[in-house]
């Protein structure tokens, strides 16, 4: 089997996951009290100084960190939470600004927070997908005057792979009062994030990107002093976010966390960026496949459209018999029949979207692997494209 669905969760790894997988058993059966009992103060302990070693890796204090589920919850607790909380405050005309490439928990979200009376501004990107700092620069001084606002982008695009320059934008955003929030979820672990580097003021993680036996395991940084209201009532996680907390996870995250080397990490991008861009040499020179997103990009991430009368569903198909997984957009939107948001922001039509396949890559995948599945394209093009 050949996985190239990176982005939709890790692919085991032995060298990588067993050691999680190991931290985690010992929990389950040493740590199995839950840590809101009063009795459990080794329990409490291990979490505290999980919290405090996550918080140390992105550069902030163990108290701005929140376990949540997964990015989809951090996403919607940052978000939901900020306008809740300044409806609270008596301010009802809340604005929020994003981008039309977000995740879907974010664009259903904001969504939803308009028809709660905030106003959403979508910033336009350009066909790369790279956000227009002129245009955030000219929607943020339309908000210079209101109380507070919140301005959301993600880091590391989950489809096209466009890393945006966070810095830039964290620095516009500040220079107009507001507050910036991030779904880092395909950048964490992988790229090394400072939030108070970056100007990050929230930011959304999910742990299973890093390692598959993570789910349902993430949290959300907040930096102290930003309000928000909690989406899950409850005690814990400072009383931000109920449930008895996920100690398992807690230790996997802390454990996954401990075994990434940025600087030997930095080597292995390298490697694997090389691969990519053979990867994508291939496929251009081969097929006359586009590559969507920017050429600086997630390292694992390849979007192509080709040319061929072929859609990715089918290409997919076919390469599944094969033995190959891959993905016709995001994993998330994989059941939906409707042509992907993201490469619609990027001014692709509906028809280019149906032939669109999005190949992320895992760290060990070799040479041979990929021209292996260069054949299969080939093979799968002659027959089923007319
Ligand atoms: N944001 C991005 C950018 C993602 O790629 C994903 C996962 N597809 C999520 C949010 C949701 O993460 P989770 O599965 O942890 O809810």
């Amino acid at each position: 089997m050949i996985y190239l669905d990176e982005a939709a969760t890790a692919k085991y790894n032995k060298d990588r996951d067993e050691p999680i997988i190991e931290a985690m058993n010992n929990a389950m059966r040493n740590m199995w009290m839950n840590p809101s009992s009063l009795y459990a103060t080794n329990v409490k302990k291990e979490i505290d100084k999980c919290r405090e070693n996550i918080a140390k890796f992105i550069g902030a204090k163990s108290e701005e960190i929140y376990f949540t589920s997964g990015a989809s919850e951090s996403n919607n607790m940052a978000i939901r939470g900020f306008v809740s909380n300044l409806y609270d405050e008596m301010i009802f005309d809340v604005d929020v600004i994003t981008t039309k490439l977000e995740h879907k928990s974010i664009k259903r979200l904001v969504e939803e927070c308009e028809t709660l009376c905030a106003t959403v501004t979508y910033c336009d990107v350009d066909k790369y997908g790279l956000i227009d700092l002129d245009k955030l620069e000219e929607i943020l001084k339309t908000h210079w005057n209101t109380e507070k606002f919140l301005v959301s982008i993600c880091m590391g695009n989950n489809e096209i792979g466009t890393i945006q320059p966070i810095k830039k934008i964290s620095d516009l955003v500040h220079k107009y009062n507001g507050v910036l929030h991030c779904d880092c979820t395909q950048c964490f672990g992988h790229i090394q994030i400072d939030v108070d580097k970056l100007g990050i003021d929230m930011m959304s993680v999910s742990a299973h990107k890093i390692s598959p036996v993570l789910r349902g395991i993430g949290f959300l940084y907040k930096k102290n002093g930003i309000e928000i209201n909690p989406l899950i009532y409850g005690t814990q996680e400072m009383n931000l976010r109920g449930g008895t907390t996920n100690t398992y996870g807690i230790v996997g995250l802390n454990k996954a966390i401990e075994l990434i080397d940025f600087d030997n990490n930095f080597e292995k991008n390298i490697d694997l960026i090389s691969k990519r861009d053979y990867f994508i040499n291939q496929l251009e020179t081969k097929f006359g496949c586009r590559l969507n997103g920017e050429r600086y990009r997630l390292p694992n991430n390849i979007n192509v459209t080709f040319p061929q009368n072929i859609t990715g569903e089918a290409l997919s198909y076919m390469l599944d018999i094969g033995g190959i997984k891959c993905s016709t957009g995001s994993a998330c939107n994989s059941k939906s029949v409707e042509s992907s948001h993201v490469l619609k922001a990027i001014g692709l039509s509906d028809e280019d979207a149906m032939k669109t396949v999005r190949f992320t890559l895992p760290v060990d995948i070799t040479y041979e692997e990929i021209d292996y599945v260069i054949k299969e394209i080939e093979k799968a093009i002659k027959l089923i494209s007319v």
